[in-house]
């Protein structure tokens, strides 16, 4: 983690990557190139709880754990998991371009009717594999606690999950399989795996309010495709806004 050092020492700017910096008599340092001016405490603090997430802690146990205030800590696991959410967007946009027909059920809106009504059933949750990554899209309004019941009640993989507008969820029909190269359908392929992870994990975040479970699902999906020991230091390089040099 060179560059967090670099930060906390004074000699790199959060910002802008910038080595030359001005020290101010408050103890903070404002960069000579972009003018933005940080605490190497906060970045100190911000570190500590991006470490406490890395590693899994619940926002809980990291305010437990670091002694900072709740409400701090459970505000920044919501924006490391908005930039998780933008980060894996730009890959998904990367790595998806031109490989996923137009026509795939997963990149599809809902056909609405003239009465503002969709016409088709809403997906709720689509999960793709390819080259053995797992990619998910899902809906608002969709809870953990409506999930695992989906995934007990159908235990098959690969699938769209998608719901017929205006019933309960608990009516969900499995309608369209997701176009995927490769053997998505043994229970070792990347996709069987994520189901596992995805229902294990889900138990963790039963009673997840539908606003915040979309943050949650990103978050798993980026822990999925990331090597354990390289977690902190990524999220460090999306939060921070500077790469390590390679
Ligand atoms: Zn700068």
């Amino acid at each position: 983690m060179k560059v967090l050092t670099g930060i906390l020492n004074g000699n790199k700017c959060p910002e802008c990557g910038n080595a030359k910096l001005y020290s101010l008599s408050d103890g903070r340092f404002k960069c000579a190139s972009c003018y933005h001016k940080f605490s190497p405490r906060m970045v100190q603090k911000d570190s500590e709880v991006l470490r406490l997430f890395a590693e899994g802690y619940s926002a809980n146990k990291a305010a437990r754990e670091s002694g900072y205030n709740y409400r701090t800590v459970a505000n920044r696991y919501v924006t490391y998991r908005r930039e998780i959410v933008e980060y894996l967007d730009n890959l998904y946009r990367r790595e998806l371009q031109g490989k996923v027909p137009s026509t795939s059920p997963l990149l599809q809106e809902p056909q609405m009717r003239n009465n503002g009504k969709p016409r088709d059933e809403i997906k709720v949750l689509g999960l793709l594999e390819l080259n053995g990554n797992v990619y998910t899209v899902s809906r608002d309004g969709i809870t953990p606690d409506v999930l695992l019941n989906q995934i007990q009640d159908h235990v098959d993989k690969c699938r769209i999950y998608s719901a017929l507008p205006f019933r309960s969820y608990h009516s969900f029909e499995l309608t369209h399989r997701i176009p995927v190269t490769g053997n998505t359908e043994s229970a070792g392929s990347a996709l069987g795996q994520f189901w596992n992870y995805l229902t294990s994990e889900l138990r963790k975040h039963r009673g997840t309010s539908s606003e915040y479970f979309h943050l949650y699902l990103k978050e798993l999906e980026f822990r999925f495709r990331t090597q354990e020991q390289e977690v902190f230091s990524l999220l460090a390089g999306i939060h921070f806004g500077i790469k390590e040099p390679s």
